[in-house]
């Protein structure tokens, strides 16, 4: 990380039963986490879950009712916001909107005595790090949503905050500059190196930027992991649902040996994957597959040895390009659905009706305790 300068030494933040309830509500409820050094590291859940209120305790502005949250190890309950070396960047951007481009970077910096030529080189680092250099003298009004958020990253950083807190910062643009600055806050965020945790409910957004990610469901954790772990190996049956498309059966566990669970599930052909969380004869499971991983076959076709299969008709086909989505009505009540990818020219997709078998490898079937009812 070439260009970091002195100020940012990235910290490490800790949680540990951290509680705040509003009146008889419980927003945060005894959670715990250990964001490293230098991570960008997003807490992803749906409205209302407590993501904000997570990030207002830890820049200071809500007090926890219960636990501690530590910055390289010394607790900041009681620490005022301004003197914990935390910034934040909000949705709205926040910027003073009488001030130029330049004034607004340098605001943090005049406040803390920067002064003269290391003010100006300070300045000019972080509009140069945001790619803003030639629009030192415009005002926010004369600026688009995606310059203006990058003039308030800028702004954030320019203060040498050792954590960066940043509360669905794209949440205000539209889809393609969204996925521009995606790739800009990766950017920024490499080159820095400060500690960034991420607030956001775009589940595609934290798969694509976040080192790690910790899912937040009403309060609490539902799997903190790479994104690798939570999409591929969703740990509850939120998880599996919230992030991407989960194909999503109720089963019950009809034979356990050493290696091999089997299960039964209505209409199934076959059903037997690999044992990884212990389960016992009986038990009620879900099982999860990603749509990705199915495949459909014709119903005279072979299907390959071991894998997991349902044979069912075809309810919807919808063409997107690069895939098509198949929604298969199986046996039961279940529907499956199966992402296929359009590796050839497709010159007809199909078309509901058709009988089909979808089959997986019962590899990527993720088992989960529990049903929803
Ligand atoms: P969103 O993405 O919609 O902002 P969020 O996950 O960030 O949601 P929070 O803003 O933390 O969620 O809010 C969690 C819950 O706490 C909500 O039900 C909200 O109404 C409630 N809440 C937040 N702040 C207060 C407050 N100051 N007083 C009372 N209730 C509050």
């Amino acid at each position: 990380q070439g260009r970091t300068p002195d100020t940012y030494a990235p910290v490490e933040a800790g949680l540990s039963g951290v509680t705040k309830r509003f009146a008889d509500q419980t927003v945060v409820d005894d959670l715990t986490l250990r964001v490293h050094e230098g991570e960008f590291f997003s807490v992803l859940g749906p409205s209302g879950c407590g993501k904000t209120t997570l990030l207002r305790m830890i820049a200071g502005f809500e007090h926890p009712d219960a636990g501690r949250i530590e910055l390289d190890g010394v607790d900041m309950v009681g620490v005022p916001p301004y003197r914990r070396d935390v910034n934040t960047v909000f949705q709205s951007y926040a910027l003073f909107p009488h001030m130029t481009v330049w004034d607004n970077v340098a605001y943090g910096l005049k406040r803390k005595g920067v002064r003269g030529a290391d003010l100006r080189k300070t300045v000019g680092e972080h509009l140069d790090l945001v790619r803003l250099g030639t629009f030192a003298k415009r005002r926010p009004a004369q600026l688009s949503g995606g310059q203006q958020q990058r003039v308030a990253i800028a702004r954030a950083l320019a203060a040498g905050p050792r954590l960066l807190l940043l509360d669905e910062p794209l949440g205000a643009l539209d889809a393609v500059l969204r996925k521009e600055l995606q790739i800009e806050l990766m950017r920024i965020q490499r080159e820095v190196g400060t500690t960034f945790l991420y607030v956001t409910h775009d589940q595609e957004e934290a798969l694509v930027l976040s080192h790690r990610i910790a899912v937040m469901n009403a309060g609490r954790l539902e799997q903190v992991g790479y994104p690798e772990d939570v999409y591929e190996r969703p740990a509850t049956r939120f998880v599996a649902g919230f992030i991407g498309t989960s194909n999503i059966l109720d089963a019950h566990v009809s034979g356990v040996d050493g290696r091999w669970v089997e299960l039964t599930a209505p209409g199934m052909t076959r059903l037997r994957v690999p044992l990884g969380t212990p389960f016992a004869h009986g038990d009620r499971v879900a099982a999860t597959v990603r749509p990705e991983k199915v495949h459909l076959h014709g119903v005279d076709d072979e299907v390959p040895t071991g894998w997991c299969e349902f044979t069912g008709t075809v309810r919807d086909v919808v063409y997107t390009g690069s895939s098509t989505q198949y929604v298969v009505d199986v046996p039961g009540g279940d529907a499956l659905v199966a992402f296929v990818q359009n590796t050839r020219r497709v010159d007809d997709a199909g078309s509901p009706g058709q009988p089909v078998r979808v089959a997986w490898d019962p590899e990527f079937t993720v088992l989960l305790g529990g049903t929803d009812d």
